[in-house]
């Protein structure tokens, strides 16, 4: 058989070579009592045992996987999840029959939502329906995957990954799903490759697979030539790693010899439990939207200080940036951000939100200066476009910062930059106080190119290499020196191997990246030499 080539969207890194699996579809087979009482109290019962099902899971998870079944559990527990389904039950509808159907509407609605983040969680909802339905046919029945085994789905659930055994390596292929759905995360926190948005894949394919999840590309019954190639690319990549792995706890310097400063990206303060703080200079980005995500309460001010102050402790004197809400856009929170708009990111996001919602934002200023009583916390503010939004958030900081130390309670006004990620003020950063800047280059590159960071169809076009891009940052570097300010970067780009050598030349020393990409980061850094093509404003 003539190998198949496949590329798709990175969710996962990694190399891996396995058996194809395909996994079949779920099926049910139960007899209707017959009677809508019974048929109700079934369906009922399997709800409850689902969500506990659930719930033991969560307890025997961690990271990630904790809040992930924790989600699925609230929204089992949610009446208006299975009304429609009862009422059905209730016109003679068997309970398995009636829960089916009214879940592929919930999950049809969320499937064609314009919204990323929504599409990604209607592998949540099916996960929700097939344990249900598990439940209703005798209980949890995951498929046998064989261990090491390069699954294929259309889509794929977070209590099924959760299920199979991934000690013997493996990875995804997936036709639809999304790099930010639940499974996606669960994956990178295994190590798990995992390929998206692939396609339709061929069924009755078997045989190997040869997965490289980074670049998005995979191979299946590879040929001879396809495999050495393979085994001699993961080869180097695991040197590499090697390489990088030596140089974690080290200051990162270029071979010409500039020093670079490295923070990291924290968005669940869960992950920094694993790590040490050695290996950072600070932290250049806290995304604060996790402490939002409870749809029913959000944060007070004692339990946003408390969560700032161990983030403070953890950086042990190292400097802290904190984003205020960046709500919005990719990022929605119920009850908070706004429905309908026609085009959320540019609507009312990040700071904008916030200015409009003085009740909430005065409540996360006040636990930040409370916070900064500890340590060097900076607060940055995401997606300003004009000065007197930051003037607003100055002046809304000191007010809050007399008001609590005219109640005695400890505070300090910490020093306050912004996110550079709108144009607007990447072309006019001189007009804006701030005392420090941060390029959000996820967000810049998505503007400068008129091409959504969510939209698969032109990722080609938002390519943070773009030269206006690069030049645009460089501009951004070149403004912060003479306005004798620090400009870091803290976007995907600043962790990106093939980014980071044209960010230094750019201009740029200091780079905030995800944890994970420390390592690799402080070598392609230490390989980079600024004697090259510098790239111009
Ligand atoms: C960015 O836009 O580059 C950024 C860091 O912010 P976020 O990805 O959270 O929008
Ligand atoms: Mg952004």
């Amino acid at each position: 058989m003539a190998e198949i080539r496949l590329s798709g969207r990175p969710a996962s890194s990694g190399f891996a070579e396995g058996q194809l699996y395909v996994l079949p579809d779920k099926r049910v087979s139960r007899a209707s009592t017959g009677d809508p009482a019974l048929e109700a109290k079934a369906l009922r019962d399997a709800i409850t045992s689902a969500s506990e099902a659930l719930a033991n899971m969560a307890a025997s998870a961690d990271g990630d996987a904790v809040d992930i079944l924790g989600f699925q559990v609230a929204m089992l527990e949610d009446d208006a999840l299975s009304e429609m389904a009862f009422a059905d039950i209730a016109e003679g509808k068997a309970a398995d029959v009636a829960w089916r159907y009214s879940m592929d509407q919930e999950i049809e609605t969320y499937r064609s939502a314009d919204d990323e983040y929504f599409r990604a969680r209607s592998a949540d909802l099916e996960d929700i329906r097939d344990t249900v339905l598990d439940m209703l046919s005798g209980g949890l029945s995951f498929a046998a995957t064989p261990p090491g085994a390069i699954l294929m789905a259309r889509d794929l659930q977070p209590s099924r990954f959760l299920g199979m055994d991934w000690s013997k390596g493996g990875a995804i292929l997936l036709s639809e799903g999304s790099p930010t759905s639940h499974v996606a995360m669960l994956a990178r926190a295994r190590g798990v490759p995992m390929i998206v948005g692939l396609g339709d894949l061929p069924r009755s394919i078997h045989g190997i697979a040869l997965i490289d999840g980074g670049a998005g590309q995979a191979i299946l019954s590879p040929d001879q030539q396809s495999l050495d190639q393979f085994i001699a690319r993961r080869a180097e990549e695991d040197t590499v790693s090697a390489r990088a792995a030596k140089l974690l706890l080290d200051d990162a310097k270029t071979k010409t010899g500039e020093a670079v400063t490295i923070l990291i990206n924290v968005a669940d303060p869960v992950e920094l439990d694993a790590i040490s703080p050695a290996l950072c200079d600070g932290i250049g980005l806290v995304r604060t939207e996790f402490l939002f995500n409870d749809d029913k309460n959000f944060p007070d001010e004692d339990a946003q200080y408390r969560v700032y102050r161990r983030l403070v402790e953890w950086a042990s004197g190292r400097p802290v940036t904190i984003r205020t809400l960046d709500a919005g856009g990719d990022k929605p929170i119920k009850n908070l951000t706004f429905d309908g708009e026609s085009n959320p990111f540019l609507g009312v996001r990040g700071i904008r939100l916030s200015l409009l919602r003085p009740d909430l934002f005065r409540v996360q200023l006040r636990a930040l200066a409370r916070a900064a009583s500890h340590g060097p916390i900076k607060v940055m503010a995401p997606m300003v476009t004009i000065p007197s939004e930051l003037a607003t958030v100055r002046h809304m900081m000191a007010e809050e910062v007399d008001s609590l130390k005219a109640r005695g309670v400890a505070a300090a006004l910490p020093p306050i930059g912004m996110m550079v990620e709108v144009p607007a003020a990447a072309l006019a950063m001189d007009l804006f106080d701030a005392d420090f800047f941060s390029i959000g280059s996820n967000d810049l590159t998505q503007y400068v190119t008129a091409a959504g960071r969510d939209i698969g169809a032109v990722a080609d076009l938002a390519d943070p290499k773009h030269p206006a891009v690069l030049r645009l940052i460089a501009m951004i570097a070149a403004q912060g020196k003479d306005m004798q300010r620090e400009v870091s970067l803290c976007g995907d780009a600043g962790g990106d191997p093939a980014l980071i050598p044209l960010l230094l030349n750019a201009g740029i020393r200091c780079l905030s990246m995800a944890p994970s990409m420390v390592a690799r980061a402080k070598l392609i850094i230490s390989e980079t030499s600024l004697s090259g093509d510098v790239v111009t404003p």
